[in-house]
């Protein structure tokens, strides 16, 4: 009785396992190509929207990849469709073997692969990966019976926002660009002609950047700080310059956002340390007493756990001598991460480095957090000097500046000075030193010599404004 009991009830079990399987198997056929395991469109767009939910947050880019292989008809045709769905499990396995996420990518058509990716700050990024990361890995030679055959990997992308707002947008539109590709024999086109044109001038730009260090292209100009009663030169700011293969000095609004997104601002900016203390040794060695040198330092190198030590390492220092360069740091940059940048700038303060904040009141800085940075003086912003003369409000602004930073003994640097009328009324308000085209521009090592030997004292002290 009890064995026929449990055998009726093992029987019931098994049909409802079965169901269950088959089921979990309907749910799965329903979001995933059994082919490849990977997403089918339905999945897709699901995983498109969720990136599109989550990147409104991180104030990340959304972009959707649809890619092809060459030569999937021939192989099927030549070597059967074993041999095809081979190729296809062998570019799905590749793709996953380099995509940040591997649950976002999808088989959409019989030989159409596409993918979210939203990890991008900018679409540079989404280019290079394709060209850097994904098309090694998928255009390795396809063997089979013996044969190799060559792979080539085409793709469109729509970035979100420009390329469409919802998933079934973005999707629709980077086949659409995958089709142009394919048509012009291109191997990437975004959606839009203009960001494909745009992303390769960047490419382009980033290439020649890689290749700058080595050429030795780079060139510091200095540009000094002055007492604003005095005219004495306090020190100088080293801005850095690109002269590149044609000859022109590019100026660094043009490159140093590339050198950032690229890495390469953290070999570039070691260098610019080093340059502006042979400079300081050169001038040493004419006689000269060399003025402190102050770098601008972009908060990718700030960031590095080694900043530190990589600056001091860069700045020479073999622990007993004075440094002789200082920093200066946009207030925006040292928002990021506080806890870990004001221990590391208090490490630099330790060894005698100035820390100016650069561009002040132009960030969001609070005073309370101010108060809690090791840092040795504040630059005005620009645009505050600027509008010093009609503006009453860039007045009150500029003088509330400099009533707050003497209340916490902090010297301040008024940049962008280009009229004495300026200079006059930043005399007036109590600011200590300025910056500007009216004192100097920003010029060469050499040039710099005469300055710092007083024979062209940039403007002769206790001379009154008109
Ligand atoms: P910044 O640190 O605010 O530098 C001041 C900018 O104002 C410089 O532009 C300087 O040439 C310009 N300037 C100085 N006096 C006057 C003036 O009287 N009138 C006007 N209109 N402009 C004046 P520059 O050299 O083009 O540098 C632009 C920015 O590039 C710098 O802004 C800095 O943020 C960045 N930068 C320059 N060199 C470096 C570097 O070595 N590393 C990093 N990370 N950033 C750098
Ligand atoms: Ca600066
Ligand atoms: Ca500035």
């Amino acid at each position: 009785e009890e064995r026929s009991l449990l055998g009726g009830l093992a029987g019931e079990i098994s049909l409802a396992l079965e169901h269950i399987a088959k089921d979990e198997m309907l749910r799965y056929l329903a979001l995933y190509d059994p082919l490849t395991g990977l997403a089918n469109r339905t999945q897709l767009a699901a995983r498109v929207k969720t990136a599109l939910r989550e990147a409104k947050s991180h104030d990340k880019r959304v972009a959707v990849v649809v890619g092809d292989v060459t030569h999937f008809r021939f192989v099927n045709e030549t070597f059967g469709r074993d041999a095809g769905d081979e190729l296809l499990r062998t570019i799905a396995q590749r793709l996953a073997s380099v995509w940040p996420d591997p649950a976002d990518l999808a088989r959409l058509t019989a030989d159409h692969f596409a993918g979210v990716y939203a990890e991008a700050g900018d679409p540079t990024q989404i280019a290079l990966f394709l060209r850097e990361r994904l098309a090694p890995a998928v255009e390795a030679p396809f063997t089979r019976d013996g044969r190799e055959i060559g792979i080539a990997f085409k793709a469109g992308v729509a970035v979100h926002p420009e390329d469409g707002l919802n998933a079934e947008a973005l999707i629709k539109n980077a086949e659409a660009a995958l089709s142009r590709a394919k048509a012009t024999g291109e191997r990437a086109l975004f959606y839009r002609p203009e960001m494909t044109a745009r992303i390769a001038e960047t490419l382009l730009l980033e290439n020649r950047l890689r290749r700058a260090l080595g050429k030795d292209q780079f060139v510091l100009h200095y540009q000094p700080k002055v007492d604003t009663v005095t005219r004495g030169v306090k020190g100088v700011e080293a801005l850095l310059r690109w002269v590149d293969d044609e000859g022109r000095m590019v100026p660094p609004a043009q490159f140093i956002g590339l050198l950032e997104s690229s890495g390469m601002i953290l070999d570039v900016g070691a260098w610019v340390i080093r340059r502006a203390v042979r400079d300081r040794e050169a001038w040493r060695s004419l006689g000269l007493a060399p003025p402190r040198v102050a770098v601008n330092v972009s908060s990718i190198q700030l960031q590095q756990p080694d900043f530190v030590r990589d600056f001091l390492a860069a700045a020479d220092d073999t622990g007993g001598g004075e440094v002789g360069i200082d920093i200066e740091i946009t207030e925006s940059l040292l928002m990021r991460d506080v806890e870990a940048s004001i221990a590391k700038l208090a490490a630099l303060r330790e060894r005698g480095i100035g820390i100016a904040i650069d561009d002040f009141g132009t960030g969001y800085s609070s005073l309370a957090y101010l108060s809690r940075l090791p840092v040795t003086s504040l630059k005005i912003d620009r645009s505050f000097i600027a509008t010093l003369g009609p503006s009453p409000e860039s007045r009150t602004l500029v003088a509330t500046i400099v009533s707050l930073a003497h209340s916490m003994r902090l010297p301040v640097t008024a940049e962008g000075v280009e009229t004495e009328e300026q200079a006059r009324l930043l005399r007036t308000l109590g600011c200590d030193e300025i910056q500007g085209y009216l004192v100097s521009r920003p010029q060469p090592a050499e040039a710099l010599v005469a300055l710092l030997a007083g024979d062209a004292a940039p403007r002769p002290p206790g001379k009154r404004p008109e």
